[in-house]
């Protein structure tokens, strides 16, 4: 419906018409990682084909191509994010990454005993584990925010948990487990009451709704480019710019620094303080060529389409015998979790594999989440745009056939 059509977006993806075991790829695994665009594809091979080079150093034409791009990918990111501009987007590996800076930057500096930082059980573990790690370094203490039956933030427990300890709320915008896309906007600003900042785990989201951080009030907001259609190992943090500006570098080398001595070091303005090293120039290439590919499309009519997707998934897979969705939250997108009665979750992956469909078994790095629910292990079928109605049915028809044969 609308302004996009699956079938022909597609024919942009060269990866989605090999086969697997003999049958057509179905990658229903989209929540571990997107699939790349041939304009992805095409930029990385431009890149590292005819424009290869460092950045911000050697004064040589292709040192300053690569430095225009590379500030280009930054402008694209603030763009894509609704960020004031490029100086408050941070370049990191990915979400896991970003999440550890501001735990180690700002969370050190600004934790301490008697202390809370509030994480709620849904959450990926790298939105628990870094402060789990800040909080034992500085005393500070981590709060689980429960969650519902049906797999939402419990918001009572969320208010009733936030007090003037409360220095730091860290919350997906979408969960990997359920898809849940909880009200970020309204915890956002019941946290800002209290003087707490709050970090927006977008990685899954940035794929399948616009985001404005500062329409949300974020004060970090983080993602990582695989999960968006761009290449693994390339990721942005943003951050409030009065936050970033008094931020101290999380670690040091080149790149970072404006004048070194042995005594001494004084360090550049932000972003570029925080991004020690060589960053990955081909990644944010490939990113902008990501960014310019998504918005090109309609997304409003994408995010339709994905609705619709989502139902019809929904609904066929509550039809096959003896499978159970985890959670039932009507706010959420793209991510079917499930078990199926006297299956390991390990061997319906397996199974699903030998008809070519590619979908995760496993804790999906949010055990407590997991553990709400009484499980180590389930299945998940994550979705995308390109993911097709016919698809869906093929999953279905390959779940059917799994418990006959049983
Ligand atoms: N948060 C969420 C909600 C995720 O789904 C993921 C990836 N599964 C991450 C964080 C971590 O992302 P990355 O591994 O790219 O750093």
């Amino acid at each position: 419906p609308g302004g996009f059509s699956a079938e022909s977006v597609r024919q942009d993806f060269p990866i989605l018409h090999r086969t697997v075991n003999g049958r057509p790829l179905v990658w229903l695994d989209n929540a571990a990682t997107t699939q790349k665009p041939r304009q992805v594809i095409e930029a990385l091979a431009a890149y590292y084909g005819a424009a290869n080079s460092n950045i911000h150093r050697g004064a040589h034409t292709m040192a300053r191509e690569a430095t225009e791009a590379y500030e280009a990918g930054r402008a694209a990111v603030a763009d894509f994010l609704g960020a004031a501009g490029p100086q408050d987007i941070v370049f990191v590996r990915g979400t896991t990454e970003a999440v550890n800076l501001v735990a180690q930057s700002w969370g050190r500096a600004n934790l301490g005993p008697g202390d809370d930082v509030l994480v709620p059980v849904l959450e990926h573990h790298s939105d628990i584990v870094p402060w789990q790690m800040v909080a034992k370094q500085t005393g500070a203490r981590l709060v689980p925010v429960p969650l519902t039956k049906d797999g939402e933030i419990d918001q009572d427990a969320y208010r009733d948990l936030l007090s003037s300890r409360t220095q730091l709320v860290a919350i997906s915008h979408a969960s990997n487990v359920l898809g849940t896309v909880p009200p970020v906007a309204e915890m956002t600003a019941l946290a800002h009451r209290h003087n707490a900042k709050v970090l927006v785990d977008g990685a899954q989201a940035v794929a399948h709704f616009p985001v404005d951080v500062r329409e949300l009030d974020a004060d970090f907001y983080a993602f990582s480019g695989h999960k968006l259609f761009a290449p693994t190992g390339i990721g942005a943090l943003y951050a409030k710019p009065e936050l970033l500006a008094g931020m101290a570098p999380w670690q040091g080398g080149g790149n970072m620094i404006e004048s070194v001595t042995f005594g001494e070091t004084t360090f550049a303005p932000v972003p570029h303080r925080m991004e020690a090293g060589t960053g990955h120039i081909g990644g944010v290439v490939g990113l902008l060529a990501a960014l310019n590919w998504l918005t090109s499309l309609d997304r409003e009519a994408v995010a339709v389409y994905e609705g619709d997707l989502m139902a019809y998934a929904h609904e066929a897979l509550a039809g096959v015998p003896g499978l159970e969705l985890i959670g039932s939250a009507p706010d959420r997108i793209a991510v079917l979790t499930f078990t199926l009665a006297g299956q390991d979750p390990a061997a319906v992956a397996d199974w699903l594999d030998r008809d070519g469909i590619a979908v995760r078994a496993g804790h999906h790095c949010a055990q407590p989440a997991l553990a709400h629910y009484g499980l180590e292990s389930a299945a998940r079928a994550s979705l995308a745009l390109y993911n097709t109605h016919g698809e869906v049915d093929q999953l279905v028809a390959s779940l059917r056939r799994l418990q006959e044969s049983a």
